[in-house]
């Protein structure tokens, strides 16, 4: 696993009472230290991790982002610490999703894990009855940081700054690095139950060619039913999922773990029937491009559930027909 995290904010200590609690404690200071102890525990269960930043540095938005899409990341989680003006009382834990609720339903995945992880190491005596909500709440375009990812990802607000104990509690490092093992144990939890991904088998390389006189060729894994007439130029896109769980060979492995039936293929933002097919050693997705495709480049998003629910990391991709 490669898990870029974020801890918000930095690089603003000479901003006077930015960002900071009642007696003056820097959430860029806590951000950084939940950051590093969460590092800790990720890098010693194996994962490869990045931080945005492992000093006391500004960086945009933006740049954030950026950061965890260059490096490849599997995931991409921002830390942060809440506040609110006039409500000393208030203090809860919320996990921020990009846009509509359907945008990308990873993230909603990885925000729900990172939640729960949240609420049961910090157990604040206060939950929001919606702990997950769209940054599109907060902003018409949400936050920079969730548009800019092109990965996997989510953004805690652990507790609030602002409350005048949680402040004197965010300001130990012990606390920091209890908030650093809920979010780890959320992460893994998360993991255990498997991270579904998918690759473009055919074309390999995702470039068409257009025939006119026969089908396109095609690996003979690909069903007899497939076949077409040779009258008939048909694209077939085809996939190979990987449901995140078969590839550690526990008893019952040669099982599908993928719910058909949330198995979704739209390309440029049209819905496409699609043939699934597992044979107990890997589960292959084919497509019939529209016959009325034109030529040039097109966006693809696959979407489908593993057994424990979790949808596919990044369901983005990119094919051309030539
Ligand atoms: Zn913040």
């Amino acid at each position: 696993m490669k898990i870029c995290l974020n801890p918000g904010h930095g690089g603003d200590a000479d901003q006077r009472g930015f960002k900071r609690g009642p007696t003056g404690v820097r959430e860029a200071e806590m951000n950084l230290r939940v950051a590093q102890y969460l590092r800790d525990f990720l890098v010693a269960s194996g994962a490869d991790v990045k931080l945005t930043r492992d000093d006391d540095v500004f960086l945009s938005y933006e740049q954030r982002a950026e950061i965890a899409g260059n490096w490849g990341a599997d995931l991409f989680v921002s830390l942060h610490h809440n506040a609110i003006d006039g409500k000393p009382e208030v203090n809860y834990t919320t996990v921020w999703y990009h846009g509509e609720v359907g945008y990308r339903p990873g993230n909603l995945d990885l925000a729900r894990f990172l939640c729960d992880g949240l609420y049961d190491a910090l157990a604040l005596p206060r939950i929001t009855d919606v702990p997950l909500k769209s940054d599109l709440l907060m902003r018409k375009t949400g936050f920079a940081v969730l548009r800019s990812a092109t990965v996997t990802a989510a953004l805690c607000e652990s507790s609030f700054f602002t409350n005048p104990e949680e402040e004197q509690r965010l300001r130990q490092p012990e606390y920091n690095l209890r908030e650093a093992h809920g979010l780890f144990i959320g992460l893994a939890k998360y993991v255990a139950a498997g991270l579904p991904r998918a690759v473009i088998v055919e074309p390999a390389d995702g470039v068409f060619v257009r025939r006119h006189d026969h089908a396109v060729d095609r690996g003979d894994w690909i069903d007899s039913e497939n076949t077409l007439s040779a009258s008939v130029s048909r694209l077939v896109l085809a996939f190979e999922l990987d449901d995140g769980l078969r590839c550690r060979k526990a008893w019952g492995h040669e099982r599908n773990m993928i719910i058909a039936n949330t198995i979704a293929v739209h390309v440029d933002g049209r819905a496409l029937p699609h043939r699934f097919k597992d044979d107990g050693q890997r589960y292959l997705l084919t497509v019939d491009l529209p016959d009325d495709i034109l030529s040039g480049d097109h966006s693809v998003e696959l979407q489908f559930q593993n057994m424990n629910k979790n949808s596919v990391l990044n369901p983005l991709f990119k094919i051309s027909v030539r």
